[in-house]
C-alpha cells in the first residue's frame, strides 16, 4: 500500500520520478573543542572545505547556460569572492588555533562577529551583505558535512525523472533546477499563492505545496508519483497504480497535444461575445508561449525576478536591455510591465528589514519603491526608454490609495525629465495602470480609477488582505476563499467603476486562469482576462462552453450570497 503524502495542488500535471530530499536551507552546526594535537589537522580540514565550496561555484559558474539571467552570474561571483575573504576566511582559522574549537563552530563565530559588524553598519548595501555572508557560510558548512550543497546547481546529470522534495524553495531557485526537465516538486511550506508556485505553474512543472513532513517520510531515492492536479504525492506506488499514473500522464500530454488547435482560435464565448485574454509572465520565454497560443498582449510583466538573487539591484542600463529585449519579442503586442513588487514571499535585501515581523504588511511593492526613489527611478527610466521599442504599459503593484498613485507618477515624471536631461530617448506618456490588490485600493475605486490610465485586479493579494489569510500559509488555506462574496464584491465594484469611467479593466490574480471561476468572472462583467500563457488554450475552451448574456443575469444573486457556499450553488444552479 502506497504511502499518500496530502498538500496542496500547486501546479498542475502528474509527475514521476525518484525523489531527491533536499537538506534544509538551515545549517546544524556542530560544536566540539580539540586536542591540541588535533588542530593542524582541522585547519587543514576548514582549508579544504573552502576550496571544495569554491570549486563546486566555479563548476556552477561554468555551467551555467547563455539563457540564465547575468544576475544569477554575479551573484555566484559575489560568492566567490567571498571565499577569498579574509574576514571570512582567516577568522575561523584563527579561531580554531585560538580556542581549539572545530572548524564548525569556528565558521559560526566568525559569521556571528561578521553580522555584528554589519549590523552597526546601519548602511543598506552593508546590510545586505548579510544574506551573502550566510549564504556562503552555509555552502562552506555544507562541504564540510561532506554533503553536497543544497542548490542542486553543481550536478551535472539532467533531473528528468527527479522529484525535488523540499522544505522550500525560494522563487529564484526553480527556474534553474526546472531548466534541467525535472518531474515535479513536493515543498513542505508554501502555499499555491506563493510565488513559488506560481513559477512553478508558469515553468509547467507538476508541483504540490504544504506537505508537512515530507522529508521525514520520502527516502532518498524513493519512487514518487505526484499528483499536482489533486495536491498529493504517492510514496512506492504498486504496479498497477504507476501503471494507473502513467495512463493519466500520458492522456494529459495527449490533451495538451489536442488543446493546441486553439491556440489561433479567438477568444470567444458560444454566444459570439469577445473576451481579451492576456498573459502574465516572468521570463522571456513566457512571452513567446503567450503570442504562440494567441494572447493579445503581456498584462503582468513580473520584474522583480529580474532583482532576486543578487545583493545589489541591477542598474538601468541591465534593466532596459532586459525590458527592451522583452519589448521586442512581443512583435508589436503590448507588455505591461509591472515595477518592483519585491517584499512579503519574494524577499531581497534592499535595505528592508530582514526581521520585519509582517512582510506581508510591511514594506512590500509599491511602498518599497516610494521608500527608496533612486531605486524607483532607475527602474521607471529604464521601462520609459525601452518603451521606445514597442508598445508598453507601466503597471505599480501594491497601491493602497490615491496618493501612493499620484507620488508614483510623479516620481515617473521625474524620470522623463532626467532622460530629458540626459539627452536619452524615451517614449513620452506611457500610460500607467495600477493594481488593485488592496481592499483600500479597491474600495476607493473611483479615486484610484480617475488618477491611472488603466487597473488590473491582483485576486492573488486581493483575497489575502480581504480575508486576512497569509496567501502561503497552509495552515490557513481553508479560509482563503475565491468565491467569498466580500472578495467578489470588490473586484465587481472596481470592474463596474471603470467600465463606467471608460478605463481599462483586467483581472490578473491566479483566479484568471483557473477554469473554475471563469463562468463567474463573466457574470461579473469581466472581459481582460490576465493568465499564465499555460492556461491559455484552456480559458479558450471553457469560453467557448459559455454563454455570457445569461451569466450576466446572475451578478445580483452572487453579490447578494452570504457565504462562499452561496455563491457556489448560485452557479451550480445554472449549470455552471
Ligand atoms: C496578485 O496579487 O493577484 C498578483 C497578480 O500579483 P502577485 O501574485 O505578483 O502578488
Ligand atoms: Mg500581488
Amino acid at each position: 500500500m502506497a504511502l499518500i503524502l496530502s498538500g496542496q495542488a500547486a501546479s498542475r500535471g502528474i509527475g514521476i520520478g525518484r525523489a531527491r530530499v533536499l537538506e534544509s536551507g538551515g545549517v546544524e552546526i556542530p560544536e566540539y573543542t580539540l586536542d591540541p594535537d588535533q588542530i593542524g589537522s582541522e585547519i587543514d580540514r576548514f582549508r579544504a572545505a573552502v576550496v571544495a565550496a569554491r570549486a563546486e561555484l566555479t563548476m556552477v559558474a561554468d555551467r551555467l547556460g547563455p539563457q540564465v539571467a547575468s544576475e544569477v552570474r554575479e551573484f555566484i561571483e559575489t560568492h566567490l569572492l567571498m571565499l577569498e575573504d579574509d574576514a571570512l576566511i582567516e577568522s575561523p582559522v584563527e579561531f580554531i588555533r585560538a580556542r581549539a574549537c572545530n572548524a564548525e563552530w569556528a565558521l559560526k563565530q566568525a559569521r556571528e562577529q561578521l553580522f555584528a559588524a554589519f549590523e552597526q553598519m546601519q548602511d543598506a548595501y552593508f546590510r545586505s551583505r548579510r544574506d551573502d555572508v550566510d549564504q556562503v557560510v552555509k555552502r562552506i558548512a555544507a562541504a564540510l558535512a561532506n554533503r553536497p550543497a543544497r542548490a542542486l546547481f553543481v550536478e551535472e546529470d539532467a533531473l528528468d525523472d527527479t522529484v525535488i522534495v523540499a522544505d522550500d524553495l525560494e522563487p529564484a531557485e526553480l527556474p534553474a533546477l526546472a531548466e534541467r526537465g525535472l518531474a515535479a516538486f513536493v515543498i513542505e511550506t508554501g502555499g499555491p499563492l506563493s510565488h513559488s508556485s506560481i513559477l512553478a505553474r508558469s515553468l509547467g512543472v507538476p508541483c504540490v505545496v504544504g506537505v508537512r513532513g515530507a522529508r521525514q517520510m520520502v527516502h532518498e531515492g524513493q519512487l514518487l508519483i505526484v499528483d499536482g492536479e489533486r495536491g498529493f504525492a504517492l510514496i512506492d506506488p504498486d504496479g498497477e497504480r504507476l501503471t494507473r499514473y502513467r495512463e493519466r500522464q500520458h492522456e494529459q500530454k495527449r490533451r495538451a497535444q489536442q488543446l493546441l488547435r486553439l491556440a489561433g482560435a479567438a477568444a470567444r464565448t458560444a454566444d459570439g461575445e469577445s473576451v481579451r485574454i492576456w498573459a502574465n509572465a516572468e521570463q522571456l520565454k513566457d512571452l513567446d508561449l503567450a503570442l504562440r497560443h494567441g494572447a493579445v498582449g503581456i498584462g503582468l510583466f513580473r520584474t522583480e525576478f529580474l532583482y532576486l538573487h543578487r545583493s545589489e539591484p541591477p542598474g538601468e542600463e541591465e534593466q532596459y536591455q532586459a525590458y527592451a529585449e522583452a519589448v521586442r519579442h512581443m512583435d508589436g503586442h503590448t507588455l505591461t510591465l509591472r515595477t518592483l513588487d519585491i517584499g512579503a514571499d519574494k524577499q531581497l535585501a534592499l535595505g528592508q528589514d530582514p526581521d520585519e515581523p509582517n512582510p506581508a504588511l510591511g514594506l512590500r511593492g509599491i511602498r518599497l519603491s516610494l521608500k527608496f526613489p533612486d531605486l524607483f527611478r532607475t527602474q521607471l527610466r529604464a521601462i520609459l526608454r525601452a518603451a521606445v521599442h514597442g508598445q508598453v504599459n507601466m503597471l505599480l503593484p501594491m497601491l493602497g490609495g490615491p496618493e501612493d498613485a499620484l507620488r508614483a507618477r510623479e516620481l515617473v515624471r521625474e524620470a522623463a525629465a532626467e532622460l530629458r536631461a540626459a539627452g536619452l530617448p524615451f517614449q513620452e506618456n506611457v500610460p500607467v495602470g495600477g493594481m488593485i490588490e488592496v481592499p483600500a485600493a479597491a474600495i476607493a475605486a473611483p479615486h484610484m480609477v480617475e488618477i491611472l490610465d488603466f487597473v488590473s485586479i491582483g485576486t492573488n493579494d486581493l483575497i489575502q488582505y480581504t480575508l486576512a489569510i497569509d496567501r502561503g500559509n497552509q495552515a490557513v488555506a481553508r479560509w482563503y476563499q475565491p468565491l467569498h462574496p466580500a472578495v467578489l464584491r470588490l473586484i465587481s465594484a472596481v470592474i463596474d467603476t471603470a467600465q463606467a469611467m471608460g478605463k481599462p479593466v483586467s483581472l490578473c490574480g491566479e483566479m484568471a486562469g483557473d477554469t473554475r471561476y471563469t463562468a463567474l468572472l463573466l457574470a461579473l462583467g469581466l472581459s481582460d482576462f490576465s493568465l499564465h500563457p499555460r492556461a491559455i488554450l484552456e480559458l479558450k475552451e471553457a469560453l467557448s462552453r459559455l454563454q455570457r448574456k445569461p451569466l450576466l443575469g446572475l451578478k445580483r444573486r452572487i453579490l447578494e450570497a452570504a457565504t462562499a457556499a452561496d455563491v457556489a450553488e448560485v452557479l451550480k444552479q445554472a449549470g455552471v
